[in-house]
């Protein structure tokens, strides 16, 4: 495992990142959820990656009892804040009531003191940005919080965010937007505004959840287990990865396995080095709903692709892929 600087500041992370949304406390049972953390530390990754809101709070509670044990200065752990916690009217969004509250059940439920790099899960509309970095830089003078970092935020929101976070001595230095050879949207606007204030990216879904594993063949029926056919009553799936369950993105997916035998890479490898090609991007958060996955994409880590290789991945995908940054969010 390779171990990347995170945007400006000294904080190490490992290129290849374990996230449980949809897994932990939902697709997979505990024990399996244990073997995948245990494959993820025994191939060097130290960046663990959840939220308050993933699987009705439950994927935190999961994730903590998988590190038990684990020394703490060895790994990083990181969730969010935004999305309900709960039916409460408080139980949402970046108001200082809720980060507060959120923040502290984090905290129970991963069985920590501390938070390596907190998100904002989502813009809020409706509080001011002062309010949520003061409340942000409450957390990190408590030690709560060490590092903070923003999810699928514009550019612009960025910007207003790290003006305020300079101001407030806040450490703001992650991005955690979707990135993957499908969407690329954020290479516009997120990634320019980002380096200029220093954050690295973090990014999620390198494998557009699965899709350019390979696994989804046009014209073959969904693979039973797989999350196409899981979670494919989820609204957020359906977004996301719906657009892509076409013949036309199969089709051209299929056409990377050469590329991919070429360079001696499984489809989802090469897809994960894809990513990790572009500097910006700081780490990648891979998922995985069986041991097996984890210690085939984490040998994408360290890969190199020469030129050639990347300009065929991009040809290639070039009438699927999304570049629109207006997407973002
Ligand atoms: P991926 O694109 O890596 O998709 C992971 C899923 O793809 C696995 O659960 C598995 O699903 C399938 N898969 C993985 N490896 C293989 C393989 N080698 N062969 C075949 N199938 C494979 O990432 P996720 O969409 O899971 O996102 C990763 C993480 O990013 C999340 O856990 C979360 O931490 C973060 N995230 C953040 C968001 C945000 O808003 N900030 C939003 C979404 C994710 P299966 O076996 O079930 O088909």
């Amino acid at each position: 495992m390779n171990y990347r600087k995170l945007g400006k500041s000294g904080l190490l992370v490992s290129e290849v990142a374990l996230g449980n949304w949809i897994t932990h406390g939902a697709q997979v049972d505990d024990n399996t959820a244990q073997a995948c953390v245990n494959a993820a530390l025994n191939a060097g990754i130290s960046t663990f990656d959840t939220a308050d809101a993933y699987s009705e709070t439950r994927a935190e509670s999961v994730l903590g009892h998988c590190l038990k044990g684990i020394r703490r200065e060895s790994i990083e752990l990181c969730t969010k804040v935004f999305h309900p916690t709960g039916n409460g009217h408080n139980d949402r969004g970046l108001s200082r009531k809720h980060i507060m509250e959120s923040c502290h059940a984090s905290l129970r439920r991963l069985q920590t003191d501390y938070i390596d790099i907190y998100y904002a899960h989502r813009f809020d509309t409706t509080v001011s940005l002062e309010e949520t970095f003061v409340a942000f830089s409450d957390l990190v003078r408590q030690g709560k919080v060490l590092y903070i970092g923003v999810s699928e935020w514009t550019a612009d929101q960025i910007t207003q965010g790290s003006a305020l976070a300079r101001e407030l001595k806040v450490p703001f230095v992650a991005s955690q937007p979707q990135y993957s050879m499908l969407w690329r949207v954020i290479e516009a606007e997120v990634i320019p505004a980002c380096e200029r204030e220093g954050i690295g990216q973090i990014v999620w879904s390198p494998l557009a959840q699965g899709i350019l594993s390979g696994k989804y063949a046009p014209d073959k029926p969904i693979p039973e287990g797989s999350r196409a056919s899981t979670a494919a009553g989820s609204p957020f799936f359906k977004r996301l990865a719906g657009q892509w369950l076409n013949k036309e993105v199969l089709q051209a997916i299929e056409q990377l396995g050469p590329i991919a035998q070429k360079c001696s890479l499984t489809l989802s490898q090469l897809a994960v080095a894809w990513v990790l090609q572009n500097p910006q991007v700081s780490s990648v958060i891979i998922g995985a709903s069986k041991p097996e996955q984890v210690l085939e994409n984490v040998k994408a880590a360290g890969v190199s692709l020469d030129a050639e290789i990347i300009m065929q991945i991009n040809n290639v995908l070039k009438d699927v892929a999304q570049f629109d940054a207006s997407k973002t969010g």
